[in-house]
C-alpha cells in the first residue's frame, strides 16, 4: 500500500466541490488515512512550490492558495500516487480530459481544484510537510477483498 498527499485548493472549497472530489477518491477505492483543514502560509508554500519559484506566476499561485483554508488529505491504496494523479488530470483544466477532476471542474491553469503528489517519492516528502505521524490513521477497510484481488 502507498500513501499520497492531496490538497483541496481554495477553488475547490469556494466552489463547494469538496464532497464531489472526496467522493471520487472514495468511489475509486482509495482509503482516507488523514484529513484536516489548514490555513496555508507563505513559509509552507515557498517550500511546497519551490520548483516554481522562477516562474512568473509564483506569487499569484501562492496568493491564490491563501485566499481561504484548504483541506489536506492523505489517501492510501496500491500505486496511490499514480492512481490519484490519473483521477485529477493534467495541470491545465482546459487541457485535462473530461472524466478527470480538473477536466470536469476547471477551465484554468491555476485554479485547478486540487493538488496531488506527482510520485510516491514526493508523496513521502509532502506528507511529512503537512501531517504529523499521529494525524495519519492505519485502519482496515472491510471492502479490501472486493477492491484488490
Ligand atoms: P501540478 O499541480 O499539476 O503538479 P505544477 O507543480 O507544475 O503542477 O504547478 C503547481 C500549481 O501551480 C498548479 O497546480 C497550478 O495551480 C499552478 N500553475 C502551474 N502552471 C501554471 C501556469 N502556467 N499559470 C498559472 N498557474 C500555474
Amino acid at each position: 500500500m502507498e500513501k499520497t498527499l492531496v490538497i483541496l485548493k481554495p477553488s475547490c472549497v469556494q466552489r463547494a466541490l469538496m464532497g464531489e472530489v472526496i467522493s471520487r477518491f472514495e468511489k475509486k477505492g482509495l482509503r482516507l488515512a488523514g484529513m484536516k483543514m489548514m490555513q496555508l502560509t507563505d513559509t509552507i508554500l515557498n517550500e511546497h512550490y519551490a520548483h516554481l519559484k522562477e516562474r512568473p506566476f509564483f506569487q499569484r499561485v501562492k496568493d491564490s492558495m491563501q485566499i481561504c483554508p484548504v483541506i489536506i488529505q492523505c489517501w492510501e491504496g496500491i500505486d496511490a500516487a499514480k492512481v490519484v494523479r490519473s483521477l485529477i488530470g493534467v495541470t491545465n483544466g482546459r487541457e485535462a480530459l473530461p472524466g478527470t477532476i480538473r477536466g470536469d471542474f476547471s477551465v484554468s491553469a491555476q485554479e485547478n481544484i486540487v493538488h496531488a503528489s506527482d510520485s510516491a517519492e514526493s508523496a513521502k516528502i509532502e506528507l511529512k510537510r503537512f501531517f504529523t505521524d499521529n494525524e495519519i490513521f492505519d485502519y482496515k477497510l472491510s471492502t479490501y477483498a472486493h477492491l484488490y484481488a
